[in-house]
């Protein structure tokens, strides 16, 4: 469902980022994305939501080569992966509901279904209660719960998640795993780059290790493999 052939990632400032990348990933995986800072975590997932086009290779996701991809046919393509960030990025004169019935609204849901299954997520990640509350009256592990919960409103067939847990606390931390192995449980991908020694030792899954630009180690039920 998601496959990388000789992906090869040059940025205009002639930095190399990925340097021959050669993946598959099939549907319902849980896969740890690894490795030091600069290691080009974050410009492997930009290519599979088509933030980054990649200079040489095919990138495919759910069949089709998203490098193809027309600029209109973008949006479309992207309502099928759910993002979150170490830093949230909700929107902050939003409540939780609203930030995360705008992401329904985008793709003109009717009210009717947007009512329903906005609390339906809150009650998934336990924040139906928290419901009219806005970003910075919320703790960090609340914040990312919303975020959560904004990109698997519209049922994404993959949830990317880049450092999901870099800014909380450990406890924190395990909760948001707790959520991240449901919402997987159900069926949907997750790929998570994490510098999370802890998480990745702990809670077992396939690991994908990326050193300047390469794939170096790629191990179902791996370790985390680095001492920071
Ligand atoms: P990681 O997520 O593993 O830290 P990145 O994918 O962010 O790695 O970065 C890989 C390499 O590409 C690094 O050398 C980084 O400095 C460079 N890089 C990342 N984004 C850009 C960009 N927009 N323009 C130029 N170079 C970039
Ligand atoms: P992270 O690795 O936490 O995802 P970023 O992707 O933002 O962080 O940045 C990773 C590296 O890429 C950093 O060293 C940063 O300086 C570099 N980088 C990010 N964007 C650019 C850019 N537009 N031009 C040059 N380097 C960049």
């Amino acid at each position: 469902m998601i496959e990388m052939q000789e992906v090869y990632m040059t940025y205009p400032n002639g930095v190399v980022a990925l340097n021959g990348i050669d993946v598959k990933i099939g549907q319902g995986e849980f896969v740890y994305i690894v490795g030091p800072s600069g290691a080009g975590k974050s410009t492997f997932t930009k290519l599979l939501i088509r933030e980054e086009l990649p200079t040489n290779g095919a990138v495919t996701v759910n069949n089709k080569n998203i490098t193809e991809l027309k600029w209109k046919e973008v949006p479309y393509f992207r309502r099928n992966i759910g993002v979150v960030y170490q830093d949230f990025r909700l929107l902050p004169k939003l409540t939780v509901y609203e930030n995360i019935a705008f992401a329904m609204e985008v793709i003109e849901e009717t009210p009717k279904n947007i009512r329903k299954r906005v609390m339906s997520v809150l009650e998934q990640v336990g924040l139906k209660n928290k419901a009219r509350f806005i970003p910075d009256e919320l703790s960090g592990g609340e914040q990312q719960r919303v975020a959560i919960a904004r990109a698997i409103v519209n049922r994404p067939s993959i949830l990317i998640a880049d450092e999901p847990t870099g800014n909380l606390d450990p406890e924190t931390s395990w909760e948001i795993m707790q959520i991240l192995e449901e919402i997987n449980a159900s069926g949907t991908t997750i790929l998570m780059a994490t510098h999370s020694k802890e998480i990745v030792n702990t809670i077992k899954k396939r690991v994908i290790a990326v050193e300047d630009g390469t794939i170096v180690r790629d191990e179902h039920r791996g370790e985390y493999g680095y001492e920071i």
